[in-house]
């Protein structure tokens, strides 16, 4: 991997450090900040550094600026547990998805206020029969003159309380097969029959929530990229949503708390603090070469199926050194109770091995049992 890292990049990195410690000194909870750390605020000091929407075009009112700048930003931000949660969707995934597919009106619409850290997007694909298999989504939108009214239910939708605009998925022609008649929206969290109601995990946090859709109407002009060609569009937005630093150091800063009680004379303490210091390193090079555009297609998968199995070990570490007090409500029990969804959300481990098997390595599949 052909990879330099300067001594600017080693500083804004630092300069990050500090702000994302700043940020994060006051909360109780400074693990899976980019899902669970919502503040409007904070987006608003993102945006006056430039660290929103860092890597977009300057005529677009991006930064300009590499990807590897923003990773090394964001790397720092949440290893550290700043709340970037408001912010996160739409800078790691939305906007990059109306660069591609969006027209130039929507653009102008959307980008302005996702760089200025005014709004808050949530992510509206998953429903109670659809997660792994999208395509079986059931959510029906249907063309009705300039509008188009969506009926259906989503669940699972991260930071759908608090967000302005849902990126949705839904079926526009229920005759097409199911993998051709999915269709995007970007639908006003705000509208008649949007009803949301949050969920509340293990940990007894309610960032993801339920949405229920009611005969919601969206103006015509909200399609994003082609009509029935979501299918295709969605997987592209999963390389952005599967391959970045998020899936590495969502529970970084607890193992750096947690490491001084570690009983470094036990030889089996220290191998496996030589494990998670390799292990991140490893993940994190296997995130640049994505970053810096030097890995093969499909790489995302690989990437988050290391680097979210690395983050279950981090938790397990984390709660063999406090023991006992694993069992008593603390940040290390949280992140105990949290940890089985790093290798759920963004698509199962199982799912990504499948396809990594399948479309990377081009595995055989096993013959169907007769
Ligand atoms: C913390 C968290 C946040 C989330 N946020 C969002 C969000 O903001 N927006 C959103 O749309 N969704 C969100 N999700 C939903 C997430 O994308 C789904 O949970 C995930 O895709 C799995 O879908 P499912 O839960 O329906 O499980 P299922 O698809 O029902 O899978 C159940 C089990 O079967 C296995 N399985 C299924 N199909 C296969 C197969 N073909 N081969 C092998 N094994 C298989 C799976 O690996 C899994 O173990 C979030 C989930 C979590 C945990």
């Amino acid at each position: 991997m052909d990879l330099l890292i300067t001594d600017e990049l080693l500083a804004l990195g630092e300069q990050a450090r500090a702000v994302g410690r700043a940020a994060a000194q006051e909360l109780d909870v400074r693990e899976d900040s980019w899902l669970i750390g919502t503040s409007r605020e904070f987006s608003l000091e993102l945006a006056t550094r430039g660290w929103l929407g860092m890597t977009w075009p300057v005529d677009v009112g991006g930064g300009g600026r590499s990807p590897l700048e923003r990773t090394v930003v964001f790397e720092a931000l949440i290893g550290e547990g700043a709340p970037v949660a408001t912010s996160w969707f739409a800078d790691r995934q939305i906007g990059p998805t109306l660069l591609q597919y969006g027209t130039d009106a929507q653009r102008r619409q959307w980008l302005p206020e996702i760089i200025s850290g005014t709004s808050a997007w949530c992510i509206g694909m998953s429903e109670p029969d659809a997660g792994s298999d999208v395509a079986a989504l059931r959510t029906r939108a249907e063309r009705r003159g300039d509008e188009w009214v969506v009926t259906g239910q989503k669940v699972w939708t991260s930071g759908a309380a608090d967000a302005d605009w849902c990126y949705l998925v839904a079926r526009t022609d229920p005759d097409a097969p199911p993998h051709q008649g999915l269709s995007e929206f970007v639908l006003d969290m705000r509208s008649p029959g949007v009803e949301v109601r949050p969920i509340v995990d293990a940990t007894g946090n309610a960032h993801f929530c339920e949405v229920h859709l009611s005969e919601v109407r969206v103006p015509a002009d909200r399609l994003v990229g082609a009509e029935t060609e979501s299918f295709r569009q969605i997987m592209r937005q999963m390389e952005h949503e599967r391959g970045g630093i998020d899936r590495l150091v969502s529970n970084r800063r607890l193992y750096l708390d947690v490491l001084p009680l570690a009983d470094r004379g036990d030889p089996r303490v220290r191998q496996r603090i030589a494990a998670i210091e390799s292990g991140y390193r490893i993940g994190r090079h296997m995130i640049l070469r994505e970053v810096v555009g030097q890995a093969p297609a499909g790489w995302s998968a690989v990437t988050k199926t290391l680097c979210t199995e690395f983050e279950q070990r981090v938790a397990e570490f984390c709660g063999t050194v406090v023991g006992a007090e694993a069992m008593l409500a603390n940040r290390v029990s949280r992140n105990l109770c949290y940890a089985p969804a790093y290798t759920i959300m963004g698509g199962t481990t199982l799912i990504l091995r499948n396809i990594i098997g399948d479309r990377m390595l081009g595995l055989p599949r096993e013959p169907a049992a007769r």
